[in-house]
């Protein structure tokens, strides 16, 4: 396996240090060791990044969307290639099983060839007139240089969607990317150089993100904002953005409802939204947390999670036998530990876990709490981590309430052997995504993206080149 590498910034087509030379340590989830350091970006650094971007976007908007697909084609390839050097880099950093960020890699070639795709689609329309002699028509230009901040958790996932979006509808792009686990988006953004991606098209920065944000959202050459991360930080950004008038994609936290009718196949409820809640040690924006289980299988329910959270295994994600690695960064272990011990005060019942495993490496137990009522901070904050809260319904109104009764509004699950009832849930839950019956979320070719304070744009599916995209009308008299 290759060396873990130490991240430098990419602007105007090259792989440079910070111009202040500083750098901060990257640490090993696993083992709290350091491996690596990533460069440091400042004031100067960003204004390098802005000129190029915006001399990037000139190359680039000029570029045939037919020349952009076969580079973003060739990136993808390339990406196939590396995934394997690509994944061993993000479990040092990340902490997830090898296979599954080795996964994350492939996927992601998928996403990039689906906007490649896209990008020769980004069809205008010749709209009938009322005179003769008279065409009007619309085009589709893309928007401008982009801002793009990506969080930890997925750390190619959440790159190549803005990314490849980006590039697809003609835009530059400048992405500030997670401290925490540099490398692999870098390693990504590698791939779309090594491809013909001229230079200024993409950069990539890091440094501290409140001040990154500030100063990119305001300034003249970025024209579109996209953010993935939590809800607070998302208004905050989506307020920046709003004062500058600029474009934005915001992609934030949730909370999940679990729907689960006594009818459903609940040996099979219990086996696929366990392995769901679990992947990625919970930190997931997706992730299942609120089950609401019809009284008549609750406790069935209840000891069938419970078992299957104990038999997860929990190490290194560099160890090919484990199912769950270690929580990505250390401030997670109080916050999660805060949730539980909160929701034990409140009269839940903590069924397995609880705790931090061990005192090296931020390793937290699969956790499962049963009846904790609505009071308790987990039952309103969005937990992000390996905990999942089983709760009782009578009526199937009642459920649905409860569903909806959080501002958040991004993924949510049902399990029925009633069409009736699935047809309800499609209807009156309040998501951006639901998925009965099955896990079927995150396909490239898939909306993507929550509602009310989860959220507001997609990052997949047809309409996620739009965010990218402004529509100009044209009307001539000849
Ligand atoms: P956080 O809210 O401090 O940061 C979340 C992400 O936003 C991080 O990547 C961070 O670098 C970035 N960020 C923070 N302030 C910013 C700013 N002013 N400008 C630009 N970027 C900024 O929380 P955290 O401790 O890193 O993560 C915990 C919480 O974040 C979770 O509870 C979860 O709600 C949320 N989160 C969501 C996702 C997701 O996929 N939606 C991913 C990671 C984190």
């Amino acid at each position: 396996m290759t060396a873990y590498p130490d991240t430098m910034l990419f602007i105007d087509g090259a792989w440079v240090p910070a111009a202040s030379g500083k750098t901060i340590p990257v640490l090993d989830p696993a083992t709290e060791e350091q491996i690596g350091t990533v460069a440091w970006a400042d004031r100067a650094d960003l204004d390098a990044a802005l000129e190029a971007a915006a001399r990037g976007f000139a190359v680039w908007r000029a570029t045939s969307a037919y020349d952009r697909a076969k580079m973003m084609r060739k990136a993808a390839d390339l990406l196939r290639e590396r995934a394997g050097d690509i994944g061993w880099v993000m479990t040092r950093e990340q902490g997830k099983p090898l296979a599954q960020a080795k996964m994350e890699a492939l996927a992601a070639a998928d996403v990039i060839d689906w906007f490649a795709e896209e990008a020769r689609r980004t069809y205008g329309q010749v709209i009938p007139s009322r005179a003769p002699g008279i065409t009007q028509m619309t085009v589709k230009l893309p928007v401008g240089p982009v801002a793009a901040f990506t969080p930890w958790n997925f750390p190619i996932n959440q790159v190549v969607r803005k990314l490849s979006a980006a590039l697809a509808a003609g835009c530059s792009i400048i992405v500030k990317a997670p401290e925490e686990t540099p490398a692999s988006p870098a390693a990504l953004i590698r791939c779309f150089a090594d491809a013909g991606v001229p230079a200024g098209v993409v950069g990539l920065v890091y440094g501290v993100p409140a001040e990154i944000s500030e100063y990119l959202i305001a300034h003249p050459v970025i024209r579109k904002v996209t953010f993935t991360g939590s809800t607070p930080v998302g208004k905050l950004l989506a307020s920046l953005a709003g004062q500058h008038m600029k474009r934005a994609t915001m992609e934030l936290g949730g909370h999940a409802p679990v729907i689960v009718t006594a009818d459903a196949d609940i040996d099979k409820a219990i086996a696929t939204m366990a392995m769901h809640k679990f992947r990625n040690a919970g930190q997931v924006c997706v992730s299942p947390t609120r089950f609401l289980v019809e009284d008549a299988v609750a406790d069935r329910f209840i000891d069938g999670f419970t078992e299957a959270a104990k038999a997860i295994k929990v190490g290194a994600g560099s160890d090919e036998s484990t199912v769950m690695g270690p929580l990505a960064n250390d401030r997670r272990i109080p916050a999660l530990q805060a949730l539980v011990d909160d929701a034990v005060d409140h009269g839940g019942r903590l069924t397995t876990g609880g705790r931090r495993i061990g005192n090296k490496g931020w390793f937290f137990e699969p956790t499962v709490l049963a009846d904790v009522p609505v009071a308790a901070r987990i039952m309103n904050e969005e937990p992000f981590g390996p905990v999942a809260v089983i709760n009782r319904f009578a009526s199937l109104g009642d459920a649905i309430a409860e569903a909806n009764r959080l501002p958040f509004g991004l993924a949510a699950y049902a399990w029925t052997g009633s069409a009736a009832a699935a047809g309800r849930i499609a209807a009156e839950v309040e998501a951006g995504m639901t998925t009965i019956n099955h896990l079927g979320l995150a396909l490239p070719e898939v909306p993507f993206g929550g509602i009310k304070d989860s959220g507001y744009g997609t990052e997949g599916g047809s309409e996620a080149i739009e965010a990218y995209l402004d529509t100009r009308f044209i009307t001539r008299m000849d």
